[in-house]
């Protein structure tokens, strides 16, 4: 049988390439011997690595068979992700180490904590090297080849492995992303010929939307490090900080006709709070990926077109955390083979460049272990130096009117290990002082940024986290409101003031209150919105508070109390008993108290449709929300019965998918349908007569740009992610629950819309006159951008059209304009 098998995958190869034999041997070094009581990757996954794409099971049950037969490895489930598969880590190191591997890594530790770290002894310290795979499912070689690298880990036998084992504890993270990788080997699989086709053409080439690059909810997990929203990045970001490793890496693909890639990238894109020494190290270390990849007659680069500014990403994190990130990108087959302008691209030759350089990764950590080790020291020694010099001793950050969206935020600031404490002068802030470990980290997270040495991002340029969440904060030049250190973070609940046989009220400030108004609508209740304020009790109520009255419900005053307060509990809200009608501004029973409908919300999904922003929508809806959403396939638009939806969301989209739909929405519009439409998909709706916009056109001049230059010049003209700010009519339902008259939003696009004319009731968000927060935009652009609109509505037959310029969903930690699309869902027939 196993000669059978090696038989039939040696055709395989042959037909495919024509040169490669895939058995063990073509991945792995000869020179040394393997213990044969390990299990190879085959005789537990029934077929050769790079025969098939690896299913996640089939790798979890390797993995736990390696763990199992070797005392080289330990292992632990950490969770699980959104479709329940296991998050694994394996703990590679000397039987001699696990012995010790608590003292270990506390003594590791000590190196991050510079008042101690004077003492450390480093002579027999074990480096601590982090290594994960295909944070993109789609881009599979990298979890594939860490079939291997786990197996040569356990297997290798001789006094090089054992020297590496005794100097090392590796941390291996065999895939990123679980269920996007199932996705994708599903995919291939699925498709495979027996006889290979290369034909770039096949079906197993052309993934079907929404591809396997993503999670369940369809994010990018590899912008997710810093913020840490998703499932699989919170328990990573745990181990991360468990150990606090000197080289993490990141394994990935690019385009099928490239080579191989390894880290440094373009240095003048580094993040200017990264130490130059970290770019320094990551070109020692490329040497070694230089040397191996020479020997197996692989093409590589490094120094071109990745780089090293975004802190969210897995190989720039490290980086502001006192390690060396290092990305890997190998050209992909995406399938199992395919043609490509170096030849044939086949699995197994992506496969083995990653196993390559992950052992290259282990040789450098060998051999520039106390480098690494002292690097980090300095790092956190240099920081201190740093924090004395900084006029700023404080960060004070925290909403009172909005608890939940600052126990969001302290939660990230927790799961990242920086300390704050509670505010001696404020119950609703917090204090984060600037002298601690982290002090880097804090400047990578509140640092606002609008000069740059290079006009180049491989992604945003600004990610300033107190402007995302929309949150109050201030720094302060001492330390004296210092209180307690917070060291177990407890959701702030809500409660009912009392029991009433009246009505309740409470105010649209919180985070979570569309989630309180839905599961009020959802169990028959009617409520109401108040478009005006008014004051009850001596306590004035801001536009977009919510009214429930007690007569002609389905329930009783009791069962409502009861309903009401578990509302409160789960969702942080603040419910007021009012016990009269009469107010000081519009009573109770005023018109102007608006009947609010439960939503029904479809959001459009697949071809043509942008699966990040869709599945932001999505994710925000189902996971924060709890409000069911259907998921509307485009290619089933032009003939869905939508009459039943109060909401029909189209994510950002070029319309090219919608041609045969657009009759079918306009009925629903006309009919009374609400229309919520993003970013590009503003084009469409113009162009389609849903709304009128007029758009500002960019100039874009192009003299004095070499051919050399032009991409460059070209990359300029991009807004790849920066914060605006804009002016906000609070009195409009769009803005319900804004208390500030400015609002920071997030921008990707170049979609510059026309103000109707200045100062009019329908510019409800119009962008400042000098609108830039943070981030990077040509001049040329900011200069467009100056008093253009966000945001625009139209009325249309019954219904009702609303657009948003910009992502009001960012990527999951956009806390602080998640409002704007909940207030259109509510409120947007009476905008
Ligand atoms: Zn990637």
């Amino acid at each position: 049988m196993k000669k059978n098998l090696l038989f039939l995958s040696f055709l395989f190869v042959f037909l495919a390439t024509s040169a490669q034999k895939t058995d063990l041997s073509y991945y792995l070094p000869q020179d040394i011997s393997y213990n044969q009581d390990i299990p190879t990757p085959e005789s537990v996954l029934g077929f050769q690595v790079g025969e098939w794409h690896v299913s996640h099971d089939k790798l979890a049950e390797y993995m736990k068979a390696l763990a199992k037969s070797s005392d080289r490895i330990s292992i632990e489930n950490r969770g699980t992700t959104y479709e329940g598969r296991p998050l694994l880590l394996l703990t590679i190191t000397s039987p001699k180490n696990h012995q010790n591997l608590e003292s270990i890594r506390t003594q590791h530790l000590v190196l991050s904590d510079a008042n101690n770290s004077g003492s450390a002894n480093l002579d027999d310290m074990p480096l601590v090297i982090y290594q994960g795979y295909s944070i993109h499912g789609n881009e599979a070689s990298g979890a594939n080849a860490g079939l291997l690298v786990a197996y040569y880990l356990a297997a290798a036998e001789g006094t090089y492995i054992s020297e590496l084992l005794d100097n090392t504890v590796i941390l291996f993270d065999p895939s990123y992303n679980p269920d996007g990788l199932n996705r994708f080997a599903s995919w291939v699989n699925t498709h495979k010929n027996q006889n290979i086709t290369t034909d770039n053409n096949d079906r197993e080439y052309s993934e079907a939307w929404p591809r396997g690059r993503t999670n369940h909810y369809w994010f990018d997990m590899n912008r997710d490090w810093l913020v840490s929203q998703l499932p699989e990045s919170k328990v990573r970001i745990k181990s991360y900080h468990q150990w606090k490793p000197n080289i993490l890496t990141d394994h990935h693909e690019m385009g099928t006709n490239s080579s191989f890639f390894f880290q440094p990238g373009v240095q003048s894109r580094t993040h200017p709070l990264t130490p130059k020494m970290n770019q320094q190290l990551t070109k020692e270390i490329a040497t070694y990926h230089a040397k191996a990849l020479d020997k197996i007659g692989s093409l590589y680069y490094s120094e071109e077109g990745f780089d090293d500014f975004y802190y969210g990403k897995g190989s720039t994190f490290p980086d502001i955390n006192g390690g060396i990130g290092i990305l890997f990108e190998q050209a992909s087959s995406r399938g199992h083979a395919q043609s490509s302008e170096n030849g044939v691209l086949t699995f197994p030759f992506a496969i083995r460049n990653h196993f390559t350089a992950a052992l290259s990764t282990l040789r450098a950590g060998k051999n520039m272990r106390t480098d690494l080790l002292n690097y980090q020291r300095d790092f956190y020694k240099n920081a201190q130096k740093e924090v004395s010099k900084d006029k700023n001793k404080a960060i004070v950050f925290g909403d009172a009117a909005d608890k939940a969206k600052t126990f969001h935020f302290a939660k990230m600031l927790e799961r990242q290990k920086i300390q704050f404490y509670t505010n001696t002068k404020s119950e609703s802030s917090y204090v984060i002082p600037m002298n601690q470990p982290n002090y880097r980290m804090i400047k990578g997270m509140f640092d606002i940024r609008t000069t740059f040495k290079d006009s180049l991002f491989y992604d945003v340029s600004a990610w300033t986290l107190p402007l995302a969440f929309d949150i109050n904060y201030a720094y302060a030049s001492n330390t004296s409101n210092l209180g307690n250190e917070v060291t177990e973070l407890a959701f702030p609940e809500g409660k009912v003031s009392a029991k009433s046989d009246y009505a309740y009220i409470f105010e649209w400030d919180e985070y979570y209150t569309p989630k309180a108004l839905y599961e009020i609508l959802d169990q028959g209740l009617r409520a109401k919105v108040a478009m005006k304020p008014f004051t009850l009790n001596g306590k004035t109520y801001d536009y977009g508070t919510i009214m429930v009255p007690i007569q002609n419900q389905k329930m009783d005053a009791d069962a409502m109390y009861t309903l009401l307060s578990g509302i409160a509990k789960e969702t942080g809200v603040h419910i007021d008993a009012a016990n009269t009608g009469l107010t000081v501004g519009i009573d109770l029973g005023s018109s102007n108290f608006r009947a609010v409908k439960k939503p029904k919300i479809a959001v459009l999904v697949g071809d043509g449709i942008n699966s990040y922003d869709a599945g932001e929508i999505w994710h925000l809806l189902d996971t924060r929300y709890d409000i069911p959403v259907t998921k509307l396939s485009t290619k089933n638009l032009s003939r869905a019965d939508l009459s039943s939806y109060t909401t029909i969301i189209m994510p950002n989209t070029s319309g090219n998918s919608l041609k045969s739909s657009t009759k079918n929405l306009k009925t629903y519009v006309q009919n009374g349908g609400l229309l919520i439409g993003y970013r590009n998909s503003l084009r469409w709706l113009n162009t389609n007569k849903f709304i009128k916009l007029n758009f500002k056109k960019s100039k874009g001049e192009t003299k004095n740009v070499s051919f050399d230059q032009r991409q460059n010049f070209r990359g300029a003209q991009v807004i790849g992610g920066a914060i605006f700010e804009a002016a906000v009519d609070k009195t409009h339902p769009v803005n319900f629950g804004y208390n500030d008259d400015k609002i920071a939003l997030f921008r990707n696009t170049t979609l510059f819309v026309k103000p109707d004319s200045t100062g009019t009731y329908k510019n409800a968000l119009q962008y400042s006159k000098n609108p830039l927060l943070s981030g990077y935009i040509s001049k040329e652009n900011l200069k467009q951008i100056s008093g253009t609109l966000p945001f625009k509505t139209s009325n249309m037959g019954k219904g009702k059209v609303i657009v948003f310029t910009d992502n009001t969903n960012f990527r999951a930690f956009w806390y602080g304009t998640n409002k704007l699309l909940m207030n259109a869902i509510y409120f947007g027939k009476f905008m």
